[in-house]
């Protein structure tokens, strides 16, 4: 894809979130784009890091990008060619306890927490850092099989352990909604997420006290997630093009 047609796409993007912020009554500021840069080579998530650059130099608001990757090699095989942009990862899959040392070098949150497991060893690992991890307990609201996350049913007092991990710090949940032409089902799964985030916030446990967070909606259902309460989106196709079709393996 040339770098006209992400600068273009991806403006597109902003003007869907802007307007759906509006719809919902919220500031287009109160939503972060992440852009999902999965099977997308480094040329192209440059080329969408400038355009987003050169639209906030020339008066656009709202924060940076942020750059999600689903697979750790992904990750190192990107990041390093980027670090002139300085721009800020996000782990958004599976993260194997064997990849976290190298996830950690590049990526400053981790949303893909689905166990306590992986939250020990993230906590482990950081240990001594002067500036917490983010991390951000991932519900999977569908209940479908081929999809990561905690139960809804356990995700709260999960996150509440994960929050009073040394070194950690709670900024949220994160879903991939259901994947559903009724938007009432896509909806009431975002609605399940915005719960469990209420809960865990309300129960003033240490260290909840940041959970507000709210990462969901990709290209199909974002306006979906904002009017919900997203406080991130995570769009891959709507700024990248389609991708390839996944070879085998998901959770790499
Ligand atoms: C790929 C991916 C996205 C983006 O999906 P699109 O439908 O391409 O926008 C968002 N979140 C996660 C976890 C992903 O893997």
């Amino acid at each position: 894809m040339s770098s006209e047609d992400v600068t273009r796409r991806l403006a597109q993007v902003r003007e869907r979130v802007a307007a759906a912020c509006a719809a919902a009554g919220r500031g287009a500021d109160e939503v972060r784009v992440l852009l999902a840069s999965k099977t997308v080579d480094v040329a192209t998530v440059r080329a969408a890091l400038l355009a987003d650059a050169a639209a906030r130099e020339a008066g656009s608001t709202g924060a940076p990008v942020l750059l999600g990757e689903n697979r750790v090699q992904e990750l190192v095989a990107k990041a390093p060619a980027l670090v002139d942009l300085a721009p800020t990862w996000h782990v958004i899959g599976p993260l194997q306890s064997n990849k976290v040392n190298a996830a950690l070098r590049w990526a400053s949150a981790v949303e893909s927490v689905a166990d306590d497991a992986l939250a020990r060893r993230l906590s482990d690992r950081v240990q001594g850092r002067a500036v917490p991890l983010d991390v951000w307990v991932q519900v999977n609201v569908s209940g479908e099989a081929s999809k990561h996350g905690a139960h809804p049913g356990t995700a709260a007092d999960l996150a509440v352990r994960v929050a009073a991990l040394p070194g950690l710090r709670l900024a949220g949940f994160m879903t991939v909604g259901a994947r559903s032409d009724d938007e009432g089902v896509v909806r009431a799964g975002f609605a399940l997420l915005r719960a469990v985030r209420d809960e865990v916030v309300r129960s003033g446990a240490p260290g909840t006290g940041d959970a507000h967070g709210l990462s969901m909606g990709m290209s199909n259902d974002l306006e979906v997630a904002v009017a919900e309460g997203a406080t991130v989106v995570r769009v891959g196709t709507a700024v990248f093009g389609s991708r390839p079709a996944p070879a085998a393996v998901p959770g790499a």
